[in-house]
């Protein structure tokens, strides 16, 4: 070989031989075959891979492990949880058909819906999920999809699951919940009957703030058409977000068990501080725990930016689920853009915190948030 063919050539090892303990990283963009047989071979089913955007061993491991965790035969992974949500919606409906969604739903899958998909032909209408007549009375002929979250963000309602499944059996309709905030750990809603089930693998399956990942987990016929479309819109995951979301999906049940106890004792301690006007935590999510978000609403007399500026080494970040703990502004970041009647109606308003935590030792939370929360009263 000459040195220009020897220096792209010498550098191929394969795989087999090499037994490493974890998953390599297929950083490739396409798979190599010797002959037009093995090439043939692939569109009989007979080898897995052939284009990183057709399927890719890295996501293809991420999916399987998140549909193991939720107890569904398949699962798939892509760009983000954003891009999860949206082939999981289209794995259902087409222009024509109509959505009912929670009114409560995270902002982006909001956003998603009201301005890009209504754009498409594919209505929804955003009801009070607690008021089951209202979803009932919002059905119509074109009704496909029942939508909602397990947990919401940030008031943490904690969604009926029996009561939307009873329902969707009773009409013909098929459900879709975001396990996001809730994780597999703490509650499996496809074996409660949900038949998709999206994660935003960004927050607590990757864990660690460092990927931008999202995955689609259910039942097979509708995976199989949510990869079909994962495929055909390009919102594949890449090999190495997908290896850093598996590595960080590891230590899954040690940080949700440690962050939902955290989240508990800084729940209980908020609950009886004056300054404190409302603390939202709920206590019906699971046995194993009630997530990992407290959000606050401080009395009218504290001031916020005082607050702000008073935390020490809790930052704000406009994101959730890392092992820090962290606080955000709803008004000012998630729920910026949201209508202020809809602010008004869910209870966003200049004194609401969330606080997402993380896995540090419970009394320097604790102490902390104190701290914070008396200084701002100082003034
Ligand atoms: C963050 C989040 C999303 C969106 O996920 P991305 O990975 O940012 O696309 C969807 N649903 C919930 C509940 C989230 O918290």
């Amino acid at each position: 070989m000459n040195f220009t063919t020897k220096v792209v050539h010498s550098q191929l090892k394969g795989t087999e031989e090499i037994k490493s303990k974890t998953t390599p990283i297929y950083q490739t963009s396409a798979f190599s075959f010797s002959s037009l047989e093995e090439l043939e071979g692939f569109y009989e089913g007979k080898s897995p891979y052939l284009y990183t955007r057709t399927g890719n061993p890295n996501p293809d491991e991420l999916g399987g492990l998140v549909a193991a965790l939720e107890g569904a035969p398949a699962g798939v992974a892509a760009s983000s949880g954003l891009s999860a949500i949206l082939v999981g919606i289209l794995s259902v409906v087409q222009a024509g058909d109509h959505i009912i969604a929670a009114e409560d739903l995270y902002g982006g899958t909001f956003h998603m819906l009201k301005e890009e998909l209504a754009g498409f032909g594919i209505s929804t209408s955003f009801v009070d999920f607690t008021d089951r007549d209202a979803v009932e009375e919002a059905i119509t002929d074109s009704t496909k999809l029942l939508y909602s979250e397990t947990v919401t963000n940030p008031f943490m309602r904690v969604e009926d699951i029996p009561a939307m499944v009873e329902m969707a059996k009773e009409h013909g309709l098929t459900t879709m919940i975001d396990n996001t905030f809730a994780t597999p750990f703490l509650r499996k809603p496809f074996t409660e009957g949900i038949d998709i089930v999206a994660h935003s693998a960004t927050k607590y399956i990757g864990g660690h703030s460092d990927v931008t990942a999202g995955v689609v987990t259910g039942r097979q016929d509708l995976v199989d058409k949510a990869r079909a479309k994962i495929v055909n819109l390009g919102a594949n995951l890449s090999p190495f977000e997908a290896w850093l979301t598996c590595r960080g999906a590891k230590t899954l049940a040690l940080r949700m068990e440690r962050q939902a106890l955290n989240a508990e004792l800084l729940a209980v301690e908020l609950r009886r501080h004056e300054w404190v006007k409302h603390v939202y935590y709920p206590n019906n999510l699971s046995e194993k725990g009630h997530g990992a978000i407290v959000t606050i609403e401080l009395e009218p007399s504290a001031d916020m930016s005082t607050f702000f500026k008073s935390l020490g080494w809790i930052k704000i970040i406009p994101s959730l689920a890392g092992v820090e703990t962290t606080v955000s502004y709803p008004l000012g970041t998630s729920h910026r853009s949201l209508p202020e009647e809809a602010q008004k109606k869910l209870g966003i308003n200049t004194h609401v915190v969330r606080i997402s935590l993380g896995i540090e030792d419970p009394e320097d939370i604790k102490s902390q948030m104190l701290s914070a929360i008396s200084k701002c009263h100082e003034i």
